[in-house]
């Protein structure tokens, strides 16, 4: 079997850009993959072209083999756009493989130590109340076991620190108070807190409410920073999803910066790759909660991960079974009682209905950059 072209597609269903890659080969079968939309998407999709010169002729059974060929290829250590764009291409890849041989994905990734996937959605709301309810209505809707919040409110960026903590305590209390005890509700900031001793301080704040975990309270460039704000808390500390490959996570385990990692199969480097690192976090006692806020074949990619790695904690999900992202693919994956169900078709488990994209045509997005009230820029 011989790779004989490559296709991207992009949908933009609701807020951003979804990136799908869909690879043939010269025996019918198709393999279809998704890459984050790191932005510029247009600069995603033309990587995933650039390597389709390499990879045409090739055998897309041999996956660590073309993954190591793109990867060292380009020689530089990749970014944000070569990584999304190997990570979409090696989701296809598995998806022919698991077609190839007549078994769901997982199987070929030592079997399933789980029945079905842990997931969580994020709750919003401007006001404690607001965010509380909407917790509510999720948990009662979906029956998921763990949700996540935004410490801050819109535009905290601007808020006097003292009134941001308060902030903070006033809608963990109310979310507490309406999804019970026995709820899980992790909390990410964003990278906002700036200070490794803000981030102690919120994380200290927080702890009476036992979060499941602090997500990302800091940026990630200085894993130093953050080995600082593990050490003095007892909360855990989740982070990952701006990290790519083993190389960038092993850090992160080396000086015990995290005890949760999220890498996104998106950008990560791919599904083998995050497995990869999955067992190197395990031999540090850290679990996995993977970052997953785009499409509905991330979504599945994820499931085939979160099945075949033992130390698995929790899923992000956003709904993929309603309109309009219901558009996007013959069958999502289905959600029952606030767990994913696993797959039972071979490959991925997931087709492109590649009739609906035109619907949802590619715009040009980017992220709105909060200003604070002296005219700078906020750091998100
Ligand atoms: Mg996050």
């Amino acid at each position: 079997m011989k790779i004989t072209r490559i296709e991207t597609f992009f949908a933009h269903p609701d807020h951003r850009n979804l990136v799908f890659v869909k690879v043939h080969t010269d025996e019918g079968l198709h393999g279809i993959g998704e890459a984050y939309s790191v932005g510029p998407d247009d600069a995603t999709a033309a990587a995933i072209h650039h390597f389709a010169d390499w990879l045409i002729g090739e055998d897309p059974g041999r996956i660590e083999h073309l993954w190591a060929r793109m990867y060292q290829g380009i020689r530089f250590p990749g970014g944000s756009v070569i990584n999304a764009a190997i990570s979409g291409i090696e989701h296809a890849l598995w998806d022919i493989a698991g077609k190839r041989l007549g078994v769901p994905v997982y199987q070929l990734l030592g079997g399933r130590c789980r029945d079905r996937i842990r997931v969580y959605q994020s709750a919003t709301g401007a006001t404690p109340e607001q965010l509380a309810e909407n917790a509510r209505e999720l948990v009662e809707r979906y029956r998921y076991t763990a949700i996540k919040i935004n410490p801050h409110p819109p535009g905290s960026d601007a808020m006097p620190w003292n009134a941001a903590l308060r902030g903070a305590v006033a809608r963990m209390e109310a979310v507490r108070a309406a999804v019970g005890e026995d709820v899980d509700i992790a909390v990410d900031p964003h990278a906002k807190l700036f200070e490794p001793s803000r981030a102690i301080a919120m994380a200290e704040a927080i702890s009476p409410y036992h979060p499941l975990f602090f997500e990302e309270p800091i940026r990630p460039e200085n894993v130093d920073a953050l080995a600082k704000v593990a050490a003095h808390t007892r909360v855990p500390i989740a982070t990952g999803e701006m990290l790519y490959t083993r190389f960038q996570f092993r850090e992160i385990l080396v000086k015990q910066a995290a005890d949760i990692l999220q890498p996104d199969v998106c950008c990560a480097g791919g599904l083998l790759e995050c497995k990869k690192i999955a067992a190197m976090a395990e031999a540090f006692y850290v679990t996995m909660a993977p970052h997953n806020p785009m499409g509905p074949v991330a979504t599945a990619v994820n499931v085939h991960l979160a099945a075949a790695i033992p130390n698995f904690l929790i899923l992000e999900y956003h709904p993929d079974d309603e309109p309009p992202r219901r558009d996007l693919v013959d069958e999502p994956m289905k959600l029952v009682d606030g767990y994913l169900e696993l797959p039972t078709r071979p490959g991925l488990g997931i087709e492109l209905n590649e009739d609906a994209f035109p619907r949802y045509p590619f715009r040009t997005w980017h992220r709105g950059i909060p200003t604070r009230a002296d005219g700078s820029l906020a750091f998100i």
